[in-house]
């Protein structure tokens, strides 16, 4: 399980981004966390994403404090348990499907080839995206691309999956497809997944939705509203 204690961040020594943020996910939890632009979601997923060690208060992973880590050891607790989906896919366009898909499993030292082929054999399918192997991001479309950068985060079997807007580049049937196949890690590998969205439909695949709003978190939508 992911708990934060007590997390505020600020910006230039003045601005504060989030204050005294509480929240644990459960293994195996699909959580939602919604807000208005600049209300520091994204702050808050780099933050759990260990992307970002600057701020004040605790982090437990499975309940190992990584307070004060240093980027070298934050890299590979990132590699080792947490895949990435961003908005724009984030994928190299001179690589093929396959060899995005790769990329994780070289910084990982999975050392064959053949071993790396049977891996990435086994998330293309679980994305459904058979036969598009050795096409280029560009002759995809954008749920087609998705799929990739999907693929790509959980190829080295992640705890936890961190998606910033993961639908908000999709129109909205291409979405809905993204959050089934969300839906699916989910419930097939009890993949914990941790998503920002705009979109209550989006979030309505969640289990569970957090709101965020000037840097304060807020476990239900009332209490927002009565604030
Ligand atoms: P959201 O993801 O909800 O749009 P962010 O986490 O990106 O919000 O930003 C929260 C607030 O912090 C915003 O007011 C934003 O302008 C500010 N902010 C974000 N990143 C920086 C930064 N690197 N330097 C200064 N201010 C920042
Ligand atoms: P999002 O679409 O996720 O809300 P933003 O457009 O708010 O992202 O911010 C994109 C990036 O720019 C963020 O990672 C943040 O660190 C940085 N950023 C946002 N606001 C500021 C700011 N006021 N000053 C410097 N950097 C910022």
């Amino acid at each position: 399980m992911l708990r934060v204690k007590k997390v505020s961040k600020v910006y230039n020594r003045k601005f504060k981004a989030l204050s005294d943020i509480d929240l644990d996910v459960n293994d195996g939890e699909f959580l939602a966390i919604m807000g208005p632009s600049g209300s520091g979601k994204s702050t808050l997923i780099n933050i759990l994403g260990l992307l970002d060690n600057d701020y004040t208060g605790d982090y437990y992973l499975d309940n190992q404090e990584y307070k004060d880590s240093d980027d070298v050891s934050m890299s590979h607790i990132r590699g080792d348990k947490i895949g990435f989906v961003f908005q724009n896919f984030k994928l190299l366009s001179n690589y093929t499907v396959f060899e995005n898909i790769e990329i994780p499993l070289i910084y990982s030292k999975t050392q064959t080839i053949t071993d790396r082929q049977t891996v990435i054999n086994e998330v293309i399918e679980q994305v459904g995206l058979q036969g598009k192997e050795n096409n280029l991001p560009s002759e995809l479309s954008g749920g087609q691309q998705q799929r990739v950068a999907i693929a790509r985060a959980i190829v080295n079997n992640p705890q936890i999956i961190i998606a910033d807007e993961p639908t908000g580049a999709l129109d909205s049937k291409t979405g809905h497809e993204i959050m089934d196949l969300f839906r699916h890690l989910n419930e097939t590998f009890n993949t914990t997944i941790i998503m920002v969205t705009h979109d209550k439909e989006v979030a309505d695949f969640a289990m569970r939705t957090v709101y965020i709003r000037d840097g304060k978190l807020y476990q239900d939508q009332q209490s927002v509203v009565d604030k």
